[in-house]
């Protein structure tokens, strides 16, 4: 995709032919053959495999500062992988990595000052302490002035309501509330890039809404670049104006949601359930069938919804009917159908 030049003082990330290479060792257990019968015993033979798995493969993309970008992909396709070079965690196999005129792999203490990282399966919280205790001790640690500290505690505390779990214990956090007191923690230092991973994984609506309402704030107001992953294309689309998918190691796409569409259409499921009564509708393509569920799926960008529910209403016996997104690996299914086609 065409991108204006940038200044490089006005760049927050910059990936350029990254890949990264792991190996894994597996052991395979084999029962023993062999044919010496007067062996009572079975033989366990183990054997060391060695298996090379390409996280990421020749991947490039730039984040200007004040972006918010959303980095998607199914299970495995290497978002955290990407997370954890950018954070310096890992070392790529090739290319390089500059994230705020930094490298992450030499440049990794001054770089964490202007960087907040946040792992959604992880916490920084002392687990056995009030949150406050984590934060005061990230004051000193991080050597943290006064009035900085003051003013990122008393903005988090009110965006991030959590002005009534500050003196909880962390282990008795729920876990929409510990995210909001990890968020709270990462932010005490006024990083200028956040880099999330799989935030919202496990929230339930209401924690889900007040994260990413927060995290637009940030964005729009104190002009953080954010890059956050996740593997719910939903998510992510209420939050960034810019979307990078990539799938198994491979940049399968960078641009605007609705550039996605553009490409895939605007595909959604939906499952329609009658009184076992048959079903057809015109314009949508029947997926399966099990006693009087019926799922459909329809490209919403040639047949609008209120036609589609125009549809719906004339038919009879309708007991119940609920809407999806079709799920990410799809779309990335029809990215790749779309560059295959001549
Ligand atoms: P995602 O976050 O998109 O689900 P990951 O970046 O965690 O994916 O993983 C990408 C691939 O790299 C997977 O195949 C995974 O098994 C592999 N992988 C990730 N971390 C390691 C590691 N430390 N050692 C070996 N393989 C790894
Ligand atoms: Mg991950």
């Amino acid at each position: 995709m065409f991108q204006a030049a940038t200044a490089p003082e006005d760049i927050a990330v910059k990936v350029e032919s990254v890949s990264k290479v792991f190996t894994q060792w597996q052991r395979n257990e084999e029962k023993s053959g062999r044919k010496d019968h007067s062996e009572k015993k079975i033989v366990h033979l183990f054997r060391q495999d060695k298996k090379t798995v390409s996280a990421l493969d020749n991947v490039s993309f730039q984040i200007r500062k004040g972006e918010f970008v959303a980095y998607a992909g199914p299970n495995g396709a290497g978002k955290s992988t990407t997370m954890k070079l950018l954070s310096g965690i890992l070392q790529p196999t090739e290319g390089t990595i500059s994230v705020l005129g930094m490298s992450p792999e030499k440049d990794r203490i001054a770089l964490m000052k202007k960087l907040g990282v946040l792992f959604g399966n992880r916490t920084e919280l002392w687990w056995d302490h009030p949150v406050m205790q984590s934060f005061e001790w990230k004051k000193v640690v991080w050597d943290i002035p006064d009035t900085l500290y003051k003013r990122n505690l008393d903005m988090v505390t009110e965006l991030l309501d959590i002005g009534e779990i500050r003196n909880t214990f962390a282990r008795e956090l729920s876990l929409g509330q510990r995210m909001r007191a990890d968020l709270a923690m990462m932010l005490l230092h006024s990083p200028e890039l956040i880099l999330l991973d799989e935030p919202t994984l496990g929230l339930d609506v209401v924690a889900k809404r007040q994260m990413i309402d927060f995290l637009k704030k940030i964005n729009q107001e104190e002009g953080v670049t954010i890059l956050v992953t996740s593997h719910d294309m939903d998510d992510l689309e209420e939050m960034a104006r810019r979307i990078l998918m990539i799938s198994k190691g491979k940049l399968a796409f960078d641009g605007s949601f609705d550039g996605l569409r553009d490409i895939t259409g605007n595909l959604t499921h939906f499952i329609v359930t009658t009184d076992g009564r048959e079903l057809q509708l015109e314009g949508c393509r029947l997926l399966s069938e099990n006693r009087g569920v019926f799922e459909f799926e329809v490209d919403l960008s040639g047949l609008p919804v209120k036609v589609l529910l125009e549809r719906l209403s004339k038919a009879d016996g309708i007991m119940d009917v609920e809407i999806r997104k079709a799920p990410i690996e799809q779309v990335i299914a029809q990215i790749y159908q779309t560059w295959a086609e001549p």
